[in-house]
């Protein structure tokens, strides 16, 4: 048997009444204590390039010339959008970088200084380009931070958030200068 339960109507629904702060609790602090968050925009561009280095201090089989198909990532942000609506244009930043990267990194033999192969890959004509230090994704990652932000291509109010390059599948060097002063 079916039983029928009662509809039952409410002619004057709830309501809940939300209280406004008024003049003087504003004036003492009640909303200065909600954190001002400036906004943080973020764009993240992507350069692949192949490259043969070693780790000559390494003693595991990264001592051995080896090769990867690496990829550079860097994170831009501003607090204001331009007046495109953009932190600030991929091309103008992608295309400059790009070229770097492909007339000193791709398909180069990314060395050491101290390197003792060093001269005799310099001395057959091929492409090298010289660290102080060893090889790592992480020294690539520092050094093109530097670059990037020595190259004057950043529109004011833009800055570079970090560098990191991925080395294989599944490990990333990554440099971001440490920003909370004390
Ligand atoms: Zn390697």
């Amino acid at each position: 048997m079916q039983v029928l339960l009662p509809i039952i109507r409410c002619k004057h629904p709830a309501r809940i009444k939300i209280k406004k702060p008024n003049r003087s609790q504003i004036g003492n602090g009640y909303l200065q204590n909600i954190p001002q968050i400036p906004n943080m925009y973020k764009i993240i561009t992507k350069i692949q390039y192949e490259y043969a280095h070693r780790l000559i201090h390494h003693l595991g089989k990264c001592r051995n010339l080896h090769g990867h198909s690496g990829e550079a990532v860097l994170e831009f942000t501003a607090e204001n959008l331009n007046h495109n609506g953009f932190v600030m244009d991929f091309g103008d930043i992608k295309t400059p970088l790009k070229a770097w990267i492909n007339a000193n990194w791709d398909h180069a033999f990314l060395a050491n200084a101290q390197d003792p192969l060093l001269p005799y890959i310099q001395s057959e004509g091929l492409k090298c380009f010289i660290f102080p230090h060893e090889p790592t994704a992480e020294v690539m990652a520092h050094y093109l931070y530097q670059h990037v932000n020595q190259s004057g291509l950043l529109p004011t109010g833009v800055r570079l958030l970090s560098v990191s390059i991925q080395e294989t599948c599944s490990g990333i060097g990554y440099y971001a200068p440490n920003l909370i002063t004390p």
